[in-house]
């Protein structure tokens, strides 16, 4: 009997790989395969400690490097994701499960997040009066606070901490990422192409854990701000943690978007968006669709379209090129999603596709469920409020837009709204009432490019400054002003 081996990643520390030794480790599975691929360590207070310590003291002199030369280690960064592209993106896949076609989409993003980092010389700018009084002026400059942190979600490994630390460091403060002990290996190349670039030490730093890390980063007195992606409950605790340690926090969390479909819409064209919307990365997107609202007589050639588009869209290992569908990310959430499909069934709306023991040959250990779509939901069924995070479209028939827009305002979520028409006038009213962070208009995954905010409201978002460009440079920054006269 061979009896496998597979490491247990290592925390990145003031620039040297430390292994980490706690106790407790998390197993990391191919969700493509079932088959174990890693362990992440639950690293400790004391460990967590170190890595502040060595964020702390690389503070002074990362925030006095003349700006152009930070930027330039974004630059050289950049350059190297850019080169490690392919290899980045096949172990994006092998962890995550996402298509590889979606994984270079996320490697794209993460690319986009360096480079408009790299603005920072010109985003960053202050302004200032002169005269504000006879022979004084007035100004203000931003300047970094410290050590600051994220705490990152499993369904986009490579990504969304470059929503923050580019920008962070950009601006002259040092970081820590704490990745997704699920999905712990993306960090860790990205961390090992950057090892060789000349990064002064402690200026970006990596704890792998769980709640001990990210507890000891909120209560140290060293560090300054937090930035939260992932479930709204546990974005809330850390949200509520984060003040009462008198800290900064932008909180992004869960969701449950709602795509409208008018009845002037053009169905050939909206199916496809509906489809990657709902089916893109597994449903597993924050900005993914979660209820489907047919707007009067769209409704029947509306679902009769998405079923058979449905019905096409292929389900495998997303390393296999073609491949549209990989499997859900965990067993765990394979479950959860099972769950709801379950619930759905149960709660009396009519499952008229139904993924559930889609045969993927050669995978049978595979965290796979097929396109599933329900007809006949209910606003008040847990399928049409709760965040599912899997491949299943609900969909609602609505008599007009007042009433899809009562039933968007009555979930708690405000993450992203889509609308399609065919009437400006509509689209316009949409963008308008709808509180929701991000807004579509024919499109159905509103995705903030590198230099717009990554928005959301109600219970997808706490704080007020959110992720990627202008908002993260002021979120990184405090204002300092500076009144002057000269004798
Ligand atoms: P999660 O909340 O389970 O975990 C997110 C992070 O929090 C992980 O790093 C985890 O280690 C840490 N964590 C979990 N419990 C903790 C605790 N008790 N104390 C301290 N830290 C803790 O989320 P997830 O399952 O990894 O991600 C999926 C969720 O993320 C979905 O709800 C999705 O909508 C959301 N998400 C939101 C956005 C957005 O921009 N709004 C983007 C991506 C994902």
């Amino acid at each position: 009997m061979t009896i496998l081996t597979v490491e247990v990643v290592k925390n990145y520390i003031n620039g040297k790989w430390v292994e980490s030794k706690a106790k407790e480790t998390r197993d990391v599975f191919n969700p493509a395969t079932g088959e174990l691929i890693a362990k992440t360590p639950m690293s400790t207070r004391e460990e967590t400690l170190v890595a502040i310590a060595a964020a702390k003291a690389a503070f002074d002199r990362w925030r006095a490097t003349p700006v152009f030369t930070r930027v330039r280690h974004l630059n050289r960064i950049r350059d190297a994701f850019e080169e490690n592209f392919e290899e980045l993106s096949k172990i994006l896949t092998m962890e995550q499960g996402k298509a590889i076609d979606e994984a270079r989409g996320e490697y794209r993003r993460t690319i986009e997040n360096l480079e408009c980092a790299t603005s920072v010389p010109s985003l960053q700018m202050g302004y200032n009066t002169e005269d504000i009084s006879a022979g004084i002026d007035e100004m203000v400059i931003k300047q970094p606070l410290g050590v600051f942190f994220c705490v990152a979600p499993f369904n986009f490994p490579g990504m969304v901490p470059t929503w923050f630390w580019p920008f962070a460091i950009g601006v002259g403060n040092t970081y820590i990422v704490k990745p997704s002990e699920q999905v712990p290996l993306s960090q860790v190349k990205q961390f090992e192409i950057i090892h060789e670039l000349g990064l002064p030490r402690g200026v970006l730093n990596m704890v792998h854990g769980g709640p001990e890390a990210v507890n000891t980063l909120i209560e140290s007195p060293d560090t300054v701000g937090l930035s939260f992606v992932g479930s709204s409950p546990v974005g809330k605790l850390l949200y509520k943690k984060t003040g009462e340690f008198g800290k900064r926090a932008q909180v992004q969390m869960g969701a449950k978007n709602f795509l409208t479909v008018m009845p002037d819409a053009d169905l050939e064209r909206t199916v496809p968006a509906l489809i990657t919307s709902f089916y893109g990365c597994a449903g597993q997107r924050c900005l993914a669709g979660g209820v489907l609202l047919a707007v009067g007589d769209i409704y029947k050639p509306l679902k009769e379209a998405v079923v058979e588009a449905a019905k096409q869209y292929s389900v495998g290992n997303g390393l296999e090129e073609g491949i549209q569908m990989g499997p859900l990310a965990s067993k765990r959430g394979m479950e959860n999603v099972l769950g709801y499909i379950e619930k759905g069934v149960k709660e009396g709306a009519e499952l008229i596709l139904d993924g559930r023991g889609v045969e993927v040959p050669g995978y049978p250990g595979g965290y796979f469920i097929g396109p599933t779509i329900f007809d006949k939901v209910k606003p008040e069924m847990a399928i049409a409020r709760e965040e599912i995070f899997g491949p299943v479209i609900p969909i609602i028939h609505v008599k007009d837009l007042d009433e899809a827009i009562d039933i968007i305002h009555a979930n708690p979520y405000g993450n992203a709204s889509s609308v399609f028409t065919s009437s400006g006038k509509t689209a316009r009213d949409y963008q308008y009432r709808v509180k929701a962070g991000n807004i579509g208009i024919n499109i159905g995954v509103v995705a903030p490019i590198a230099t717009f905010p990554f928005s959301g409201m109600k219970d997808s978002f706490l704080g007020d400054l959110h992720g990627q460009g202008q908002d993260a440079v002021s979120f990184f920054t405090e204002n300092k002003v500076v009144v002057t006269r000269w004798f």
